[in-house]
């Protein structure tokens, strides 16, 4: 066990009744917040933090003064180097709190930086939030004022205080926390972290070897089973050969880094090198499987072998180097027989995520136990919090086992990767995650309770809603292993980037409800405290919103809904979250821009303008190439009543077909007569990984796949003119052949029949002058090139830097024109160049611009865009135009047309 971290040296009672004072009476200061002359950055956030927390408590604001301005006759609270303590034996954050009869000092050991950098050790500010909790019962739930638990009190007193406090890890740092956020959960500098050590830019230390070394050295690179290196960024390395060991020990030597630490941080990559020497050096013992990974001899012995050797080769350098290491998710194991050193420092990197069944908890004990046996220091660097998309998935319990059982194994510090941020669900989680870096030793059972105080008399109600929760993920962590393993794409957690598709598997409809009666009791019970009302209210929003998306995830997975059906589904869902505060989900993380859920609920592929979707569900027959032809599954009019229904937008392996060579699919479309006159594409969503298409029973086009050509064609669109094989107003039917040779096959995104208009062959080119200071005319590979160069002095804030050509159209309104040209932008940096069409009506006012929008940097492409002109423009002028184009850049652009579309 490890050794106790907090000492309280607590005075006896009547003592302590004696040095209890009031800093606010009855709303009243009676004591000034003292700081040093030429405070740190620490002590003065310290006294703005104390301050705020008093007014807010007391509605009383103390004055904040420094040493020399102090009143000698008031009281005192004094901060860090004010308090004049003897701080010298604890570490950096480590602080103390000392009362007397007419002052109380708050004071921890400092660092001299910023308090925004997290490097800066902030024991004062801390001690400011012990004092606070203690004397107050200030909590903080979530990152906003709601979330700030700071119970009102009149009068204030100082409380009897000697002690000190030293901080339980040596660093603590979670990803996505904002610095403020940080400083009040987790009271932990990042000074001693040693992510970067040795590698001024990255946690994985190789991933730029495959350039500098690759060509020279194969050799420092994985071998795969085939028996060749691999050299590209996902490849691993060749962990056992000794000429890789001296060139980490030489780079590490001449970069200067030589009092830090070595880097020797695996790229993040699935391979182990599978080279003679790298096996041998693994263990004779096997280890379980872990995400993609198979039952193995222990690989983990490899790696200790490797981070040993490393430290022997640089200890011989400087004694006092630390080797920074991963036991990451492919070679998470734990070495049983090679021993190692304390300054062999290792991230736990395990990617079983939560909610655990029984044997997988176990299956991480043990390993976190090893390590600790090995006699390397360790550190947590999980990835499971990046996982549960917006779902309550409740696991504090567990997560609290792990690091608890790593803390007693010697866990250094806490590197938290995401976490995914959604308040309202995940709350308990995070919660208890904070308060554990804090004191290690706090049951949650405890934290639990400290949480939903901020629920007032609803309290008790919502701690059976947690609990509910996390009793139901329990229960079912069997089944929710299983989903993950067989229904995500990645057949894993993996940071909860599929769990848009499979949230309604995890989370039925039905599992909602009889949650919703402890909300409904704590909304009741906590009616008459505002701000506790407001808490449960907050909650309540992270309850609906999992709802609604697990409901959703179920009609997006259901293949009979057609796309209006999905498109009004994902407005609803849309307009939700702009009602729910900001802090209720982390839509940015799971959503990741929109592209998770997009991804998952195959919306990327539904939004194509002007097309006609081709059903989801086809009919299929697995049968050979030959004899379909010869039995004519591609005609027409061949009956296929026969075959079974099968989804083209999933893998055939994922619907359980598995057993083929080649699989024969067929459907029908109706196509508008209101697109007909157009060109008339067939857009195959993707074809794993060859095909033959038939439309109408006519050849339309096929793909053979060559991974020499396109080794990605499997996953991207496929496009062929049928143009001349449709008809309007009537069925058309579709078939297609696909041949899988390796992986999954079939067609498996969502294919369309894509509508362009043709052009009228009236094609107009443009001349753009050249009017003004800002633009010229240049000649670019014998064509004359419009040059527009930025020079924001001309516009003031705004830069409308403009060159127009009126076109020779009569009555545009209404009509569709096709504009086309080649643009080159250089140094555009936050400026824009457009090649648009000005919509202008009968009074000559601009209705609006519309075309093609450059913003970032382009070379020579070409651009076209399809442009519907409004209604009530009377007229159109094409526009070159340099918007906020910053000096130094310039955009260029040759061979405008504008083509009237028929
Ligand atoms: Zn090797």
């Amino acid at each position: 066990m490890r050794k106790k971290i907090l000492l309280f040296l607590l005075l006896c009672c009547s003592v302590t009744q004696l040095l209890a004072w009031e800093l606010v009476k009855d709303g009243l200061a009676q004591a000034d917040i003292v700081i040093p002359q030429n405070p740190r950055s620490v002590e003065k956030y310290a006294a703005e933090e104390l301050a705020y927390i008093i007014e807010k408590a007391s509605g009383c604001r103390l004055a904040i003064v420094d040493s020399r301005q102090a009143n000698k006759d008031r009281k005192k609270i004094l901060l860090g180097r004010a308090a004049k303590l003897e701080l010298a034996d604890l570490p950096l954050c480590g602080f103390r709190i000392l009362s007397s009869a007419d002052s109380l000092a708050l004071a921890g050991r400092d660092g001299a930086g910023e308090v925004e950098k997290l490097r800066t050790a902030a024991g004062t500010l801390f001690a400011v939030y012990e004092w606070a909790e203690r004397e107050l019962g200030v909590r903080w739930l979530w990152p906003d004022e709601l979330g700030e638990l700071i119970p009102t009190k009149e009068t204030i007193e100082s409380g009897s205080y000697d002690l000190s406090w030293e901080p339980p890890l040596q660093f603590a740092y979670v990803r996505r926390y904002d610095w403020r956020w940080n400083r009040r959960m987790l009271r932990a500098d990042t000074s001693k972290y040693i992510r970067f050590a040795g590698c001024p830019s990255q946690g994985h230390a190789f991933i730029n070897w495959y350039k500098v070394y690759g060509p020279q050295h194969p050799e420092y690179f994985e071998m795969d089973s085939q028996g060749r290196r691999l050299n590209d960024r996902y490849a691993s390395m060749c962990v056992s050969n000794p000429a890789f060991h001296q060139q980490i020990i030489d780079n590490w030597r001449d970069s200067g880094y030589t009092k830090l630490a070595v880097n020797a941080k695996e790229n993040d990559a699935y391979g182990r090198c599978q080279c003679d020497q790298c096996k041998a050096w693994d263990g004779g013992d096997w280890r379980w499987p872990s995400m993609l990974y198979a039952s193995q001899r222990n690989v983990g012995e490899r790696y200790a072998k490797f981070y040993k050797r490393l430290w022997e080769m640089a200890a011989e350098i400087n004694p006092e180097v630390q080797v920074g290491a991963y036991a990451y998710m492919n070679y998470v194991y734990a070495p049983r027989n090679t021993k190692l050193n304390k300054n062999i420092v290792v991230g736990f990197v395990d990617d079983l995520p939560f909610p655990r069944t029984e044997k997988y908890q176990q299956l991480v004990e043990d390993e976190i136990k090893a390590w600790g046996d090995s006699g390397a220091s360790l550190y947590m660097r999980p990835n499971f919090m990046l996982s549960s998309y917006a779902m309550p998935e409740l696991f504090y319990h567990q997560y609290a086992q792990q690091f608890k059982l790593a803390y007693n194994n010697g866990m250094l510090g806490l590197d938290i990767d995401g976490p995914n941020l959604s308040w309202a669900t995940l709350g308990p989680n995070l919660y208890v995650m904070n308060r554990l870096v804090v004191d290690p030793q706090r049951p949650v059972s405890e934290l639990l309770q400290e949480y939903c105080s901020g629920f007032g008399a609803g309290a008790e109600a919502m701690r059976r809603y947690f609990d509910y929760w996390e009793k139901y993920c329990m229960d079912n962590a069997e089944h929710f292993n299983q989903v993950h393993e067989t229904k995500s794409e990645r057949k894993w957690f993996i940071f909860g980037n599929f769990y848009t598709g499979i949230a309604h598997l995890l989370f039925p409809d039905k599992v909602f409800e009889p949650a919703l009666k402890f909300l409904e009791e704590a909304e009741l019970k906590a009616k008459g405290e505002p701000d506790a009302a407001q808490r449960v209210a907050f909650i309540r929003q992270g309850y609906e919103h999992a709802r609604l998306c697990a409901q959703s995830s179920a009609i997006f997975a259901n293949q009979n809904n057609d796309n209006l059906v999905r498109q009004r589904t994902l407005q609803v869902v849309k307009d939700f979250r702009e009602q729910i505060p900001a802090l209720a989900a982390d839509l940015k993380r799971f959503t990741r821009g929109g592209v998770l859920e997009a991804h998952a609920w195959k919306l990327l592929d539904m939004s194509l303008e002007n097309s006609t979707a081709l059903p989801e569900t086809w009919k299929l027959k697995i049968a050979g190439s030959t004899e379909g032809r010869e039995l004519g599954y591609f005609q027409a009019d061949f009956n296929d009543t026969d075959w079974k229904p099968i989804s083209t937008w999933s893998f055939l392996e994922d619907q359980d077909v598995l057993e083929y060579n080649f699989a024969w699919y067929r459907t029908k479309v109706e196509l508008p007569e209101t697109q007909a006159g157009q060109k008339v594409i067939l857009r195959l969503g993707a074809v794993d990984e060859s095909g033959w298409f038939w439309v109408n029973g006519k050849e339309a086009g096929s793909l053979v796949y060559d991974s020499k050509v396109n080794p990605n064609s499997w996953k991207e669109p496929q496009e062929y003119d049928v143009t001349e094989l449709v008809k309007f107003g009537q069925d058309n039917q579709i078939t297609a052949l696909v041949e899988n040779k390796s992986g999954k096959g079939g067609l498996w995104r969502p294919s369309f029949i894509r509508y362009e208009r043709i052009g009228s062959g009236n094609v107009m080119a443009v001349d753009f002058p050249a009017p003004r200071a800002y633009a010229s005319k240049e000649i670019e590979n014998g064509e004359m090139a419009l040059k527009i160069i930025g020079r924001p002095d001309l516009g003031k804030e705004n830069s409308w830097l403009k060159s127009i050509v009126a076109l020779p159209v009569e009555e545009p309104g209404g009509k569709t024109f096709r504009l086309k040209g080649d643009i080159v932008a250089e140094n555009l940096g936050k400026g824009e160049f457009w090649l648009v069409l000005r919509h202008v009506s009968a009074a000559g006012k601009t209705l609006t611009y519309s075309g093609i929008i450059i913003k970032e940097d382009c070379d020579w492409n070409q651009f076209q865009s399809d442009l519907k002109i409004r209604r009530e423009a009377k007229s159109i002028a094409v526009f070159a135009v340099g918007v906020n184009m910053p000096e130094g850049s310039n955009a260029r652009v040759k061979n405008v047309t504008v083509e009237e579309m028929r």
